[in-house]
């Protein structure tokens, strides 16, 4: 008992060490809820290491326990639901429900806890792998979900593995107070205790490492489309191994005239409708300000990049905003961009481009000639 006891309180200590950790960053990191839902399965996984520690065994305490250790999954799950930004999972939820549910009925019922166990044990180690298999569906993946998968597996293989050792030591008569007793049982109460706590590591880093994806996206994109901003696209381009490629600017034809006659809530749907027809086309698709976007065709010179564009151009310029029977037009500029030359030079021929376009009666592509000056600084200049 003393072993037993000593494994316990070892592990009590770790439980508290890392809800204060959670709790630490979930107040740090603006009450992310994912780091909430670890704090709460801490919780619960304490409160059932404290009544194994110190409270003499009695129906109470498997009474608790039948509460906690579901409670502590389903906070588990919740907490990798809420990283994974997955809508909430049913059959997950049902699972853990009704595990805890029918083990307290066979409780009251004065069913032999080796079966209340069994029950247990089982559908929780189902409702584990319920984890493994919304990390599994997940794309793209994370490396983190490969070691917390491994975990959730190991875990619910611990409650399964049970079983069998149980149903072989034990009769349905033998009392609750001798489960706790036995070597094998410390062994994996000691097992199950520190797989916890890897789970609950691994779930906050990967929870913490979801916030820094998150965010870098969103400095990187523009709100109303998607695409990636003005600083995002440049870099993007600059940061792409082609040794040839194309860079495109297009913008929408007399578009002022859209918002004046449609009103501006239907031009930001011909915005979002030209930008979801580049995005779907074109691998690096930026928005440059207003109506004006930029493309960048990796692997291909200008003249290669002409026939695509026209495809695209034509295929804006044939379908219907969705609720409202209107047609659009884009015109847009090409220019050749070799590795290692002056992007800023390539943007400005192709901007060259587009204003040629423009000028020759819109709704057309154009392939910048190389004429044009680049300004002194070096930026990129947005004409609409
Ligand atoms: P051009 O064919 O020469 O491009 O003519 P244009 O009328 O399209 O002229 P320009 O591209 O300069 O007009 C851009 C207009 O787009 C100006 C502004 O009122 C409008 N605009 C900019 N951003 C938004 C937006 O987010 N939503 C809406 N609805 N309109 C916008
Ligand atoms: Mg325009």
């Amino acid at each position: 008992m003393a072993d037993t006891v000593s494994v316990l309180s070892f592990q009590l200590g770790v439980f508290a060490f890392l809800a204060l950790i959670c709790a630490g960053l979930y107040a740090a990191m603006r009450s992310e809820s994912s780091l909430a839902w670890l704090v709460g399965a801490l919780l619960f996984t304490s409160t059932l290491t404290v009544l194994l520690d110190l409270l003499p065994t009695s129906r109470m305490e498997v009474a608790v326990a039948i509460v906690a250790m579901p409670a502590a999954i389903f906070c588990i799950g919740e907490a990798v639901r809420l990283v994974l930004d997955a809508p909430r999972h049913k059959r997950f939820w049902k699972l853990v429900a009704g595990a805890a549910g029918f083990a307290m009925l066979m409780l009251y019922a004065g069913a032999p806890y080796l079966y209340i166990a069994i029950l247990l044990k089982v559908t929780l180690a189902v409702a584990l792998l319920e984890i493994v298999f919304l990390l599994i569906r997940q794309r793209p993946h994370h490396f983190l979900d490969w070691p917390l998968m491994a975990v959730l597996v190991a875990a619910a293989m611990l409650f399964v593995a049970r079983v069998p050792l149980w149903l072989a030591e034990f009769s349905p008569e033998t009392p609750y107070a001798e489960f706790l007793l036995a070597p094998f049982e410390t062994t994996m109460l000691l097992s199950s205790g520190l797989l916890m706590a890897a789970v609950v590591v691994l779930l906050m880093f990967r929870g913490l490492s979801q916030m820094v994806i998150d965010l870098r996206f969103s400095t990187s994109r523009d709100v109303a489309t998607g695409l990636l901003n003005r600083e995002a696209f440049r870099e993007q381009v600059a940061l792409n191994r082609a040794a040839v490629g194309s860079v495109v600017f297009c913008d929408i034809d007399n578009f002022k005239q859209v918002n004046d006659s449609h009103g501006h809530s239907v031009g930001d749907h011909a915005i979002a409708s030209f930008a979801k027809i580049l995005s779907r086309n074109v691998p690096i698709a930026g928005r440059m300000g207003g109506d004006e976007f930029a493309l960048y065709l990796p692997g291909e010179t200008a003249d290669e990049a002409f026939v695509q564009i026209e495809r695209i151009r034509n295929r804006f310029a044939s379908s219907r905003l969705r609720g409202a029977d209107l047609r659009f037009t884009a015109s847009f500029g090409i220019a050749t961009y070799r590795r290692g030359e002056c992007l800023a030079r390539a943007l400005q021929q192709a901007d060259a481009a587009l204003y040629e376009a423009k000028k020759k009666g819109r709704n057309q592509t154009r392939i910048g000639d190389g004429s044009v000056r680049i300004p002194a600084n070096d930026t990129m200049v947005a004409t609409g």
